[in-house]
């Protein structure tokens, strides 16, 4: 945990046009500024950062967010990490209160991992300048068409033959062999002697998408060792199924094409980058999983996979894929000519015939997998079925549910089949997969509980590291949605009333004096007024993630902190819950702001004279209803009679309250 006050006072100081400025060209355009937003691909700017709400938001691809959110998404860091960033921007420093001696030991430990692999890659480098490095590594390189630049940006090395040389190197340097063995660049045998893992291999360092050395990969130029390859081992900081070879040097070229390519090898990925290609990945072997789905996801939803033209080229690009359309990717698959893996590829062309290449041989996945297998299925008709039944499998695991149509629309005609066959086809098959998902994650649920009931209280807190770039409360249905409201009547109103409170709470409200609020002598301001008209009624938020963010307001308020202070800590807050829902309603009204902006600048005061009162009135007035709503069904499937008679009364009262309220709300 960072301590409160530092977190408060970084978040204090984080302008975020200053944060975003140092990472994109701003222009102000009267009190924002805009520029081409930095998450998505586009000619004519429409990201806007606005100081004055702490906020940037792009109107293309709807990225929205505080200075603190814009470092996480654009750097990938966690919440943690991009607070350390901005204290370091700002000159704060920033160190965890209360870690434990555990917490100290494994921040400590990671720490030692990362500086043993941090040395091992400069060792390897230098190794390069010896006569076998130069002999053998240098020439192998060159051999493979890599330049001088590219084999210095990458840093490629050589593990010397002999099975001590870095263990030696790193020990005199005054690291532990603890840690070398910990990294997997040393190993033990029974005996207890103590080794070299990598020798006599040509080494690529495999760097984490922040830029640090977290594993190598060594591949050996001897015909008479069997593993041509040989791996880091998985450590804390290396985590295969989560890593991509080159991410770090891809990056920023995959979010500003939106565009990630994704091949197998490391002379693959650096092959294509040198020729100019830098939106280029590698998952190394394994295939694609999850983690490195998600990964890609941060910086683009659309993946090209390039492939060996060869029959297991293109079996591979079969397998694994139905992962990446799940998670709602877009997926295009280049077949390179026969034989020629990437790396031949890319040395044998130049860099306008690769892009051309891939511009026309580029076929998106359910049309690759249609034309590939109705090869196949020829005419035998059972044939042709499973192949069609297959597809529809295949469409139903894309989340979007326009995209789905699009291509049940397509492989309908490509069929010549009727596309209500084909439609109800893949409405079956999505929900059997979201039933055997859910199923999944409640049995994943079950198992989280049981182990956390198992752990001590303190330490069940909202882990930082976990704090999620996009909560989960925002999914693909829009704003506000799986948020758990209780009653959706009640959530315009609900929101009206917050907004007022978050945008100008701490406004004057200057009622005339013929106004029933009129009180001689008494400022109030839109904080309060709604505050102490919804305690008079006895009111609550019936919503009760509405309600929490109304409470936290107010506490922070008590706090006397002033409007300004209480949204940045709002926006910033580690509750999801809360830090989503002043996004929005802030943004909601911003986008008006920005869409009628001289309007709105005039006359504040008098727009809140009018509409707050309106507010609380049509509030309610909607809980009358839906109070009259229950009463209704009640009696409906009342059977005592002396029951009936009460509800009607009470209804009857609430009928009353219901008029006495839209005529006053006619008369504001
Ligand atoms: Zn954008």
């Amino acid at each position: 945990m960072i301590p409160e006050e530092i977190k408060n006072r970084i978040l204090d100081l984080a302008q975020v046009e200053e944060v975003v400025g140092d990472f994109v060209s701003l222009k102000r355009a009267g009190s924002v500024y805009k520029a081409c937003c930095p998450f998505h691909n586009e000619k004519t700017p429409s990201f806007v950062v606005s100081p004055s709400k702490g906020l940037y938001k792009c109107f293309g691809c709807g990225k929205v967010g505080t200075a603190v959110n814009f470092v996480m998404e654009h750097e990938s860091m966690t919440y943690v990490e991009a607070l350390k960033y901005l204290g370091k921007k700002y000159g704060i420093e920033v160190v965890d209160k209360d870690e434990s001696p555990e917490d100290i030991a494994r921040r400590q430990r990671s720490e030692s991992l990362y500086l043993v692999s941090d040395f091992a890659a400069k060792f390897f480098v230098d190794s390069m300048q010896t006569p076998d490095g130069q002999t053998i590594a240098y020439q192998y390189f060159r051999s493979r068409g890599l330049e001088d630049e590219t084999i210095r940006k990458y840093g490629l090395g050589w593990a010397p033959v002999g099975r001590k040389a870095l263990l030696e190197a790193a020990r005199a340097a005054g690291y532990k062999e603890e840690y070398l063995i910990d990294t997997g660049l040393c190993k033990v045998f029974d005996d207890g002697r103590v080794v070299d893992n990598f020798s006599d291999r040509v080494m690529f360092p495999i760097h984490s998408h922040s830029g640090r050395v977290i594993a190598f990969g060594g591949r050996t130029l001897r015909s008479d060792v069997p593993a041509k390859y040989v791996n880091s081992k998985e450590t804390e900081i290396y985590v295969k199924s989560r890593s991509l070879y080159g991410i770090y040097f891809a990056k920023n070229e995959i979010a500003r094409q939106d565009r990630c390519i994704l091949v197998e090898g490391y002379l693959d990925v650096l092959s294509m980058h040198q020729l100019g290609i830098t939106n280029v990945v590698a998952s190394s072997g394994t295939s694609l999983t999850v983690d490195q789905i998600r990964l890609i996801r941060k910086f683009t939803h659309n993946v090209t996979i390039i492939y060996d033209g060869d029959s297991a080229g293109i079996k591979a690009a079969l397998r694994g894929i139905g992962l990446v359309l799940k998670e709602g990717l877009s997926v295009k698959i280049v077949l390179l000519p026969e034989g020629q893996d990437p790396d031949d590829f890319a040395r044998r062309h130049s860099l306008e015939e690769v892009r051309d290449y891939i511009a026309h041989n580029e076929q998106d996945f359910i049309g690759f997998k249609t034309d590939l297998l109705l090869g196949e299925a020829g005419d035998d008709p059972l044939k042709r079925a499973n192949l069609i039944n297959d597809i529809a499998d295949t469409i139903a695991l894309i989340p979007d549910a326009v995209t789905r149509a699009v291509y049940a629309r397509s492989t309908a005609a490509r069929f010549d089949i009727d596309e209500n066959i084909l439609v109800s086809r893949v409405s079956r098959s999505r929900e059997e997969m979201i039933a055997a998902d859910r199923q999944q994650q409640r049995q994943i649920q079950d198992r989280e509980l049981r182990q956390r009931e198992m752990q001590a209280p303190e330490e069940q807190g909202y882990g930082e590291d976990r704090m999620p770039v996009q909560p989960p409360v925002y999914q693909d249905e829009g704003p506000l949605a799986g948020l758990g409201m209780d009653e959706p009547l009640l959530v315009p109103c609900e929101k009206d009333l917050l907004q007022f409170i978050l945008e100008e709470g701490q406004t004057d409200l200057e009622f005339d004096r013929d106004s029933r609020y009129y009180v001689e002598g008494e400022r109030v301001n839109v904080a309060e007024f709604i505050d102490a008209t919804l305690a008079d009624d006895e009111a609550e938020f019936v919503n009760e993630p509405f309600r929490k963010v109304y409470e936290e307001y107010f506490r922070l308020y008590d706090e006397g902190l002033d409007q300004k202070q209480i949204q940045t800590r709002m926006l910033n807050s580690e509750d999801s819950v809360i830090a989503e829902i002043t996004k929005e309603l802030i943004i909601a009204k911003y986008e008006l702001t920005v869409k009628n902006y001289e309007q709105s600048l005039t006359a504040v005061a008098t727009v809140l004279v009018q509409f707050v009162p309106k507010a609380i009135l049509t509030y309610n007035l909607k809980k009358v209803e839906v109070k009259l709503r229950q009463l209704t069904d009640q009696l409906t499937r009342e059977t005592d009679e002396e029951r009936q008679l009460e509800l009607i009364t009470t209804i009857s009262t609430y009928t009353r309250a219901r008029t006495r309220l839209s005529n006053e709300l006619g008369r504001v």
